[in-house]
């Protein structure tokens, strides 16, 4: 019989039953470890929670009254003799890679992740693992992001032309993580920024945890709208197209999101100005995260999984292919209508360590819920 993996694949979500606890489970669990604070990773209804510091008060603004243990990054929680760490993953405030060692194995998942120090989210910090449960959300050669900086110029100018216009400017940006991103990365001297709602709600939540973001003011109907043209309005996705929005009429709308790295998204989304920024790794960074590792085996959760699959393969990693229910958090509805050309692509700076030789078969495998991972060459042998 072969080893039963350490953690596996269910129905529920990723499953250690040494340690008898679920990582970012999309169904109601006991114990629930959780990457991050999005929807779609920290689920309501299970009955303890454990997760970073920093996602306290977002998880319980978010899911209400729970159970929820927080740790440091590093810090070690021991369940049923299984060692539990978090790791930055850098993708948003409070997102961790959780680090499960059990008998000498170690499996990270890494949650959602980007490389690029974005200022405001602890950075991204590879972990030694044998086997690595890597997101591949732009698993395609056509993602490679631009510095934030480069960005950031791009919408301070535009934002300061608008003023000059009298135009209202309006950044669209997921409310956990890219408003915060952009906050901090707008020049202040400009003017003042002011929020939606469920930015500002997110914000406070942060506050609370401690996290010092600029000053902000919450647009409400007596905000004079005069006043809002000369500064910027950050609003979450949801809000595009709505009377809220068309209210501050004239305006000039960007959107952020790393679907803007491909054509036509800019026009799907109606919108003036779009910038390319992404809080997930771009192919280069998802490459030189999982080359980082040192991992024997990676499996790719959510993203272009196939492609992405493929690819490792062919260049000697032992990948594979899982189904889970992770999504898009880089805005509502932005998964584009067609898939990007795939470029045939060469990584010369990356070159497998010695040591490291793969059993590649060149294909992937994808493994239906329950399936045991170690028929999947899961395991160490
Ligand atoms: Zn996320
Ligand atoms: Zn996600």
């Amino acid at each position: 019989m072969p080893k039963k993996p350490l953690l596996e694949f269910t129905d529920k979500g990723i499953y250690c039953a040494a340690g008898k606890f679920y990582i970012d489970p999309w169904k109601p669990v006991d114990d629930a470890v959780i990457t991050h604070a999005h929807a779609d990773h920290a689920y309501w209804g299970n009955k303890h929670y454990l997760a970073h510091h920093h996602s306290r008060e977002v998880l319980l603004y978010r899911l209400g009254e729970i159970q929820l243990q927080t740790v440091e990054y590093g810090e070690k929680v021991m369940k049923n003799g299984v060692e539990i760490s978090l790791f930055p993953a850098g993708h948003v405030i409070g997102s961790a890679q959780i680090r499960v060692e059990y008998r000498g194995e170690v499996w990270v998942v890494s949650g959602d992740y980007k490389v690029e120090d974005d200022g405001i989210s602890t950075p991204f910090e590879p972990v030694r693992c044998n086997h690595f449960i890597s997101e591949c959300t732009f698993g395609m050669p056509v993602y490679q992001w631009k510095p934030q900086v480069e960005i950031f110029n791009d919408m301070n100018n535009w934002w300061r032309s608008n003023a000059e216009h009298n135009l209202a400017t309006v950044v669209v940006g997921y409310s956990l993580g890219k408003a915060q991103r952009i906050l901090q990365n707008l020049d202040l001297s400009i003017g003042t920024v002011y929020t939606h709602g469920v930015i500002e709600n997110t914000n406070e939540a942060l506050r609370r945890n401690g996290i010092i973001l600029n000053p902000t003011s919450r647009i409400t109907p007596d905000t004079p709208k005069e006043e809002v043209r000369k500064g910027i309005i950050i609003a979450p996705p949801s809000s595009v197209g709505t009377p809220w929005m068309r209210k501050f009429s004239p305006y000039s709308f960007g959107y952020c999101s790393g679907w803007m790295a491909i054509r036509g998204a800019k026009r799907r989304r109606a919108a003036d100005r779009g910038f390319v920024l992404s809080d997930h790794a771009d192919w280069d960074g998802l490459v030189s995260a999982i080359d980082a590792t040192g991992c024997d085996s990676v499996y790719l959760t959510h993203g272009y999984t196939a492609t992405f699959t493929r690819y490792l393969n062919g260049i000697g990693f032992d990948a594979h292919e899982v189904h889970t229910l992770y999504g898009d958090d880089e805005g509502v509805g932005s998964v584009p209508e067609e898939e990007p050309e795939v470029h045939a692509v060469s990584h010369p700076a990356l070159s497998k360590g010695e040591g490291s030789k793969k059993d590649n078969k060149g294909t992937s495998k994808v493994l239906s819920f329950g399936e045991d991972l170690g028929e999947a060459g899961g395991h160490l042998s």
